[in-house]
């Protein structure tokens, strides 16, 4: 019995500002490279090597990453 979607698609984004966490659903064909934390209004943004800010941020890395199997930045 197996009910998992092929892709999370929600993601806790935590704020390096602030330490707040947000639940943001992740667009699934597209990279956002920008999000505006609610809590204190810092903008977050990819850091170099991650596609966007899930994958920087966020406890799960984008659909895309997902895809290609691979996980957050992790050596290599
Ligand atoms: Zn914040």
């Amino acid at each position: 019995m197996t009910d998992e979607p092929r892709a999370t698609l929600i993601s806790t984004l935590t704020c390096p500002e602030c330490g707040a966490h947000h639940c943001e659903r992740m667009p699934e064909d597209a990279c956002q490279y920008f999000y505006d934390c609610p809590t204190c209004g810092a903008v977050m943004r990819a850091k170099p090597g991650d596609c966007c800010v899930f994958c920087s941020y966020g406890d799960v890395p984008c659909p895309s990453v997902q895809a290609m199997g691979r996980g957050p930045a992790s050596g290599t």
